[in-house]
């Protein structure tokens, strides 16, 4: 099961919030048949956003965050509640920039751009707060953003781990071959090298620290001690390693726990929208050409399909 853990660290100047949001970053890729860079991609940007929910207030506050670059990546797209349920996306599903050492090129898939993090706290306007993304790198422009918006110096260190999903798991990947066919017309041959398979998460999680009002400098230096000695740590990631790693560099009693769960929560009627959103004309045109319209939801990929009669009844029922 996912888990954040919070505590103060640093004479209670700093905050401190562990994350392992494997499992919730896992059934994204998952369900959206994404390579292994396509997941450490989407894996940071939901792992930071699980910690962002974590720290929500009111009951019913929701986050969107966009991540939109220059890169190949496109956007990354991740939404976030109170309850700690969290859904994402991201719009190039089979990345496979990787950098000199084999590692994911996450800063190169990314790009420049802007985070834009928007805060809905169900008052009649959002707040909505954005950042330049200067380097791609995803714990860069969430450590520029709090400074930005939040005025607190905040550092953090994200991991994001797949291995190669094994051929058994890739022979039934349906839903996989159908994204990578509608994303860019072609059809990738899945199974072929660890690129153009789904990726199987073996862990996603990290560690965020931010200052308090009253941290001073020697305070944040200390939190950053800790966070480097996490880094390069020997404890291997996966599960148990937030358990041990708070028993080894974080041993102040927890202040809060939180259970991030991935949730997409999509259904006919919302999705119905989306199709009415074509307008009438683009609607007409492909119920003429294919009889029905389908929508797939970028979260979870699921599929829906209406036929005219659907939306005869949807425009009866405005009446
Ligand atoms: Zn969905």
């Amino acid at each position: 099961m996912d888990k954040i853990l919070r505590t103060l660290i640093s004479d209670g100047k700093v905050s401190a919030a562990l994350a392992d949001a494997t499992s919730l970053v896992a059934k994204a890729v998952k369900l959206q048949g994404l390579s292994p860079v396509s997941a450490a991609v989407l894996g940071k940007v939901m792992t930071a956003a699980a910690v962002m929910a974590a720290e929500l207030k009111s009951n019913g506050e929701k986050l969107y965050i966009n991540v939109k670059g220059d890169g190949p990546a496109g956007g990354v797209y991740v939404t976030a509640d109170s309850k700690l349920n969290l859904k994402g996306y991201i719009d190039e599903p089979a990345l496979t920039l990787r950098l000199a050492d084999g590692s994911p090129d996450v800063e190169g898939a990314i790009g420049k751009g802007r985070l834009t993090v928007v805060r809905d706290m169900g008052l009649k306007e959002n707040y909505s707060g954005t950042c330049p993304i200067e380097t791609g790198s995803i714990e860069e422009m969430f450590t520029a953003y709090h400074l930005y918006s939040e005025q607190q110096p905040t550092a953090m260190f994200l991991k994001v781990i797949t291995a190669p999903a094994d051929r058994a798991k890739n022979a039934d990947g349906k839903t996989k071959t159908a994204r990578a066919q509608t994303t860019d017309g072609k059809t990738k041959n899945a199974g072929e090298t660890e690129d153009g398979q789904t990726a199987s998460v073996v862990f996603a999680g990290g560690l965020v620290v931010k200052a308090m009002p009253d941290c001073d400098r020697e305070g944040l230096a200390r939190a950053l001690e800790i966070m480097d000695k996490i880094a390069s740590s020997d404890i291997p990631f996966g599960s148990g390693w937030l358990e041990q790693t708070a028993a080894r560099y974080l041993p102040a009693a927890p202040s809060a726990e939180y259970a991030p769960v991935f949730r997409c929560g999509c259904n006919r009627r919302y999705m119905k929208r989306i199709a009415l959103a074509l307008g009438r004309d683009e609607l007409e045109k492909i119920l003429a050409e294919d009889g029905e319209v389908s929508v797939q939801c970028h979260y979870c990929n699921k599929n829906y399909t209406f036929t005219a009669e659907d939306f005869n009844k949807a425009e009866r029922s405005k009446k």
